[in-house]
């Protein structure tokens, strides 16, 4: 009798920290890569990559993440998205789907 219904809770707490340190941002995603590159930083993002999204506050730092994480791609200042010329001063009204977590900072 005993130990026969015995409930796992203890293992179910075990999985559920599991599924949390595979679903939460901790650095190691995309989102965690934009974090440790400091080339994006909210509002003060100018310039997309066409590329993959990331923002950068100026041309210099999109070049430098370009020729970072897209060597075999030809640095191309026109391919860079303005987003102050698309969007306007406010770019905040830019929805930013994919991330995950709450970590984005
Ligand atoms: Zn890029």
């Amino acid at each position: 009798m005993t130990g026969k219904a015995k409930p796992k809770k203890h293992t179910a707490k075990e999985i559920a920290a599991k599924a949390d340190a595979a679903t939460t941002n901790r650095g190691g995603g995309k989102a965690g890569l934009v974090d440790r590159t400091g080339l994006e930083k909210g509002g003060h993002a100018k310039f997309e990559c066409p590329h993959c999204k990331v923002t950068a506050p100026g041309m210099k730092s999109m070049q430098i993440h370009h020729e970072a994480r897209h060597p075999k791609i030809p640095f191309e200042e026109e391919k860079v998205i303005n987003l102050h010329a698309v969007l306007a001063p406010v770019v905040a009204t830019k929805p930013k789907p994919g991330i995950r977590g709450s970590l984005k900072k």
